[in-house]
């Protein structure tokens, strides 16, 4: 098969196996500027990648951009107004999963959107890139051999997984999420408003999730996350009755990154749904209320 018909993953498995050679037994973080300039150099001599650097990309994560008339290359832009290595690791395998697998079809080359990038939620090619880099810096096998998809991680456990891999407590937290046979909720939230919301598969099919796409919701009075109680890591940990997030218990731990004045909710809810509320109840006592910012 043609490489130019690989899907995303495929090429992200297929880096992973290069990458497995050349670093055995040290795989992580993948050192994907490595990566990009020597493949590309020794596959496609004719448009390799040329650069990888650092600029001003206001609203913007990352671009791949075409150079030379006619082109013979291609260069990685990232973002480097202030982001963490975990954010430009992520976004520099964004932009080579772009180059890999839409180069041809991307003469002008890219922008990427930030919240596309971060919040991996893009749609297209987007949505194939943002898989390329979660597929290579965070490969299932690994990650399913520190957390099993039935096991309830701690915030250190997502933490330790942050490390690992060099990506943000963000990236880590969507990668366990998609997989994690658990019902858990992340949540990303600013002066006691959510941002946006994220749901693992199984509390999204118990409907246990937050609309976030119109305009922010206010977080409960009682979550961890607007009582400020953190230790001196900036960490809460509370498990709450029902009625507080959801209508079952919920167990919440946040960590509040005040340089960046936002913090970041994971809710775990009980595997075995004790009590299923009627859908009219919950749409009106829980998502309403929050979408409404009322605390009643
Ligand atoms: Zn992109």
């Amino acid at each position: 098969m043609s490489d130019k018909k690989f899907t995303a993953v495929r090429w992200a498995l297929d880096m992973t196996a290069l990458w497995e050679v050349a670093a055995p037994g040290d795989r992580f973080p993948v050192d994907v500027e490595k990566i990009a300039m020597e493949v590309s150099a020794s596959r496609y001599p004719k448009d390799p990648l040329k650069a990888i650097k650092g600029g001003s990309l206001p609203g913007f994560e990352g671009a791949l951009y075409p150079l030379g008339e006619p082109r013979d290359g291609w260069a990685i832009i990232y973002n480097n107004s202030g982001i963490s290595e975990g954010r430009k690791r992520f976004t520099l395998a964004h932009e080579f999963g772009h180059y890999l697998a839409h180069r041809h079809d991307l003469p002008d080359g890219i922008k990427c959107d930030e919240k596309v990038v971060t919040r991996r939620n893009g749609k297209g090619i987007e949505k194939e890139a943002d898989e390329f880099a979660a597929y290579l810096l965070m490969p299932f096998d690994d990650f399913k051999a520190r957390i099993p998809p039935t096991e309830k991680p701690t915030l250190e456990d997502l933490l330790a997984c942050k490390e690992r891999y060099g990506v943000s407590l963000v990236a880590a937290i969507l990668r366990w999420l998609d997989y994690t046979e658990r019902r858990a909720v992340l949540v990303v939230s600013r002066d006691g408003g959510a941002l946006w919301s994220r749901s693992s598969g199984p509390a999204l099919n118990s409907r246990r999730f937050f609309r976030t796409s119109a305009e922010p919701f206010m977080l409960p009075d009682e979550s961890m996350a607007v009582r400020g109680d953190y230790d001196s890591d900036g960490r809460a940990h509370a498990v709450h009755p029902a009625g507080v997030w959801f209508p079952e218990e919920t167990e919440e731990a946040t960590i509040c990154y005040k340089a960046h004045d936002w913090c970041v909710t994971l809710l775990h809810l009980p595997r075995e749904l004790r009590y299923t509320p009627p859908l009219a109840y919950h749409t009106d006592d829980v998502v309403d209320r929050f979408t409404r910012g009322s605390k009643t």
